[in-house]
């Protein structure tokens, strides 16, 4: 995960990452099928439900595009940069439609969602518009585009969860994974989109994670990531056992399937996560100590704007709180400058709460008006865009020296290790992640251990984004 972005979207090393095939699959498959994917960890995790319900109709991935019939691009609407990237793709896929007769091209996800059929009259070249509850219909829709129609669906379901499918492991490094127990959100954050476009907040049952998590356990994975917008207001009833499911039983759950199995979450809305859930952290060794939090603004006046539930002081709490409980807790956290009447006063409030919260990272960004959000339909967009880009940029600078505080904090410090795989910079290098989700680069020496093992690193140096260590037990 990249420590910060400014105003692009989420895991800027993934973005328009492509579905990568086994290695050496012996399948022969009637069509190929490629696929791009943008935006938030929830559609990546998506892509690899659709890319199971393709294999199931026996299309088989492609990473080349030339190779593909069919094209999907996996979109997101958070903010206007991101739709514009899709756009920009796009121009990219017609060239290709024109060489090769009968390869159609689909879009996926929020913004499928988001402009429906609307987007068949703004771009020619797409054939199937498919929004985020209807990826179980996909082949019918391909069917239907290879007869020559233009082929839509994007309602939105109260009950999809796509609990029965197993994904398909999307580029995987064979050791972390993502796992979404929950769709949708019910939340109204006024500049969120988000409940627009993947509709009502929906959990997913309960047992169907755990067996999803066991059994990437059992394929060698040793980490897993629960993934929701709102992951604390996660609740299903379980008949079979009859129980009902918070996210601190889930998780507890999730951590008993074995204490070599790390569990990771995100993302955590100040207003739901509990001491239940903190307690639960606390208890299991292989529950990564590690919340994403976001604030979203330090100002109480905007945060109401904002529509968060929550004021300065009850997130301040909820941060004293969370490290009373875990002391050694990484936190991180969303940022957005320049939302409607922010004012320097509300700018301060917020590099003081960055200050008070002492974040290891945070996802940084500038307000980008959406359509149809509550903040769109009720106040004006009235920061100039060299505003909200000067105080993005001392939100950058000011998370830049807690990052770099924070990493220093830990020099001489030793952490469990899970190696992830070489480091990108040294082959000579392993890279992991320590519990609070910091990244570790150290050098292999002549260690006999490897990917996916635990290893015992003491840090000694940093950069402002990594921690440097040397192995000191395995
Ligand atoms: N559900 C999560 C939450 O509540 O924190 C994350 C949702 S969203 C995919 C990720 C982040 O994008 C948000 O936390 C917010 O900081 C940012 N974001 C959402 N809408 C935005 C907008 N209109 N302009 C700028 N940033 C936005
Ligand atoms: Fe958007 Fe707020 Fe829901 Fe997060 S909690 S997805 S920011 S509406």
């Amino acid at each position: 995960m990249l420590d910060y972005v400014n105003d692009k979207i989420q895991d800027e090393t993934r973005q328009g990452e492509a579905y990568a095939p086994f290695a050496g699959d012996p399948t022969v498959y009637k069509k190929r099928f490629y696929i791009e994917s943008y935006g938030c960890q929830m559609n990546f995790a998506d892509s690899e439900i659709v890319a199971s319900i393709l294999h199931k109709e026996g299309f088989g991935a492609t990473r080349n595009v030339e190779e593909a019939d069919l094209i999907f691009i996996n979109t997101c609407s958070i903010r206007e940069k991101a739709e514009q990237t899709v756009r920009k793709r796009l121009t990219e896929f017609r060239k290709l439609k024109e060489q090769k007769k009968g390869m159609l091209v689909g879009v996926l996800g929020c913004m499928a969602e988001r402009l429906k059929a609307k987007f068949l009259e703004e771009e020619k070249l797409v054939d199937m518009v498919v929004g985020p509850d209807a990826y179980r219909t996909l082949p019918g829709l391909v069917e239907e585009a290879e007869g020559g129609q233009k082929a839509v669906n994007v309602l939105l379901s109260r009950e999809e969860t796509y609990a029965d499918i197993s994904p398909v492991r999307l580029d995987s490094n064979g050791i972390t994974a993502f796992v979404s127990i929950m769709r949708g959100c019910n939340n109204m954050c006024s500049f969120c989109v988000v409940p627009f476009t993947r509709g009502r907040e929906r959990s997913r049952d309960a047992e169907s994670i755990i067996s999803e998590c066991r059994d990437l356990f059992e394929k060698g994975y040793k980490e897993v990531t629960l993934l929701g917008q709102n992951v604390d207001s996660y609740y299903f009833i379980d008949e079979q056992n009859d129980e009902a499911v918070t996210f601190a039983r889930l998780l507890e759950r999730v951590a008993l399937i074995s204490p070599l199995l790390r569990v990771r979450f995100s993302t955590s809305h100040p207003k739901d996560i509990t001491d239940e859930v903190l307690f639960t952290m606390a208890k299991y060794e292989n529950i990564c100590k590690y919340i994403h939090l976001p604030v979203q603004s330090g100002s109480t006046r905007i945060l109401q704007l904002m529509n968060r539930t929550y004021t300065r002081e009850w997130y301040k709490a909820k941060v004293d709180r969370i490290r009373q409980v875990m002391p050694d807790c990484g936190i991180s956290s969303d940022i957005i400058a320049g939302f409607c009447t922010e004012e320097e006063a509300d700018h301060h409030d917020t590099l003081s709460i960055m200050e008070y919260s002492r974040y290891d990272f945070s996802y940084m960004f500038f307000y980008s008006e959406r359509p149809g959000t509550l903040a769109q339909r009720r106040y004006e967009d009235d920061i100039d865009e060299d505003v909200k880009k000067r105080r993005l940029q001392e939100i950058v600078a000011m998370q830049n020296r807690l990052s770099q505080e924070s990493n220093r904090r830990d020099l001489g410090k030793k952490f469990i290790v899970l190696i992830e795989g070489d480091s990108k910079k040294n082959a000579a290098e392993w890279k992991g992640r320590n519990s609070q989700n910091k990244v570790i680069v150290f050098p292999k020496e002549t260690y006999n251990v490897g990917k996916g093992d635990y290893v015992e690193v003491e840090v000694v140096s940093c950069t402002q984004a990594t921690l440097l260590g040397k192995i000191v037990n395995k």
